[in-house]
């Protein structure tokens, strides 16, 4: 693999063109780099601040080759980036961290459950549920009640469905149409995330914990400190540390955990882009998980994790969103970041506030 180091002035690639690209997009800029965005058509926040705005369909050839023709190195925000395309650059000898083989287990929830066991990584009691020929009839009680998710494409709790008996089951089966995961509902005491960094060479730096508490599926608020004990979190930390040498990350990868009644730390899902749980970082840690993944895909030393102040970080929601964010500019501790989405649809992430001394 190149462990050539990228330096400033070069050129950052980012496939997708949300809000966490936007975030990259704009440590990128503040570290000297020009910056290319490859996305859909659509509400695409980051295409605004790119050096080069490329909007074209995953599979136009026009749009990979202009990409190519840039970077000197292209990340993703979003880790369902249809895999062909992955491959394809990769097969240009383009530089793409992190690379398929991380995205390859991350579109997946069973992959990434099943690399947790090949691990040694706990993880909640989970069943794979095919599209077509699974038994029902076989004894499904150790899994309910439980929640039956859609193996791919999943994310802010859709594609899931909250199952008491095997005739729900059926039901939400049928409905989603795909291959699923049953799993055991958890009793949820805690869910904690912690970001990982790991160069191309091999240096590997884990965040703390922060907590994280949700609504609906959706991430509504994080804090930090977290009251998880130190020896729970320093599993997590292990964890993550693990799975990245094990995927040779390059990039940031978040770990979602839950902690359960019997304070058993159990691995729920990952993602190898910086994590909404993570944004409190911009402002309370000494380098933020932008700049840590951009750091990181090119190269160069990373960065201090520490948090140096305590926070709590609030999620706005399309629905409510109207209401919440002038809330946020009127208290002096708090920082206010407003995607720039065209439409505030209900449950869609519009913006956050980050909230000092927490
Ligand atoms: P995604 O974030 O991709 O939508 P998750 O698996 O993280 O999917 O589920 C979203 C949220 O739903 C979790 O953060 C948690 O609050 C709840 N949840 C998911 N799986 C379980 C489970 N097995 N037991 C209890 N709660 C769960
Ligand atoms: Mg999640």
């Amino acid at each position: 693999m190149n462990t050539s180091t990228i330096n400033p002035g070069a050129t950052i690639g980012i496939l997708g063109g949300g809000q966490l690209g936007k975030m990259t997009l704009q440590a990128a800029h503040r570290l000297g780099y020009h910056t290319a965005v490859l996305a859909e058509a659509g509400d695409t926040p980051a295409m605004e601040m790119a050096t080069h705005r490329l909007t074209y369909a995953w599979d136009d050839p026009t749009g990979i080759r202009r990409l190519t023709d840039v970077c000197d190195v292209i990340t993703t925000e979003w880790e369902n980036v249809p895999l062909r395309l992955i491959k394809s650059l990769e097969r240009r000898s383009a530089v793409v961290r992190p690379g398929s083989k991380v995205l390859e287990v991350a579109q997946s929830r069973l992959a990434e459950k099943l690399l947790a066991d090949q691990l040694g990584i706990p993880t909640t009691r989970k069943l794979r549920v095919p599209v077509s020929g699974f038994d029902f009839s076989i004894d499904l009680t150790s899994y309910l009640p439980g929640i039956l998710k859609t193996d791919r494409l999943g994310y802010d709790g859709k594609g899931q469905y909250r199952v008491e008996t095997v005739d729900e089951l059926i039901a939400a089966h049928q409905k989603a149409g795909v291959d699923c995961v049953l799993e055991k509902r958890v009793d949820l005491k805690y869910e904690l995330s912690v970001l990982v960094a790991r160069t191309a060479d091999g240096r590997i730096k884990v965040s703390d914990a922060v907590e994280n508490y949700h609504k609906e599926g959706i991430l509504d608020r994080t804090i930090w400190p977290s009251s998880v004990s130190r020896k729970l979190i320093d599993a997590a930390q292990s964890y993550a540390g693990r799975v990245a040498a094990h995927l040779s990350l390059v990039g940031v990868l978040c770990l979602e955990f839950f902690v359960d009644g019997d304070d058993n730390l159990l691995f729920n899902e990952m993602a190898p882009r910086p994590h909404n749980s993570f944004h409190g970082s911009i402002e309370a840690s000494y380098t933020c998980q932008f700049e840590q993944h951009i750091r990181a895909i090119c190269g160069l030393p990373l960065g201090e994790v520490r948090f140096h102040t305590r926070f709590e970080m609030r999620n706005l929601i399309g629905g409510y969103f109207e209401d919440d964010w002038s809330a946020a500019l009127v208290d002096p501790q708090s920082r206010l970041h407003i995607y720039g989405k065209q439409e505030p649809r209900p449950g869609r992430k519009m913006g956050h506030w980050t909230s000092l001394h927490r």
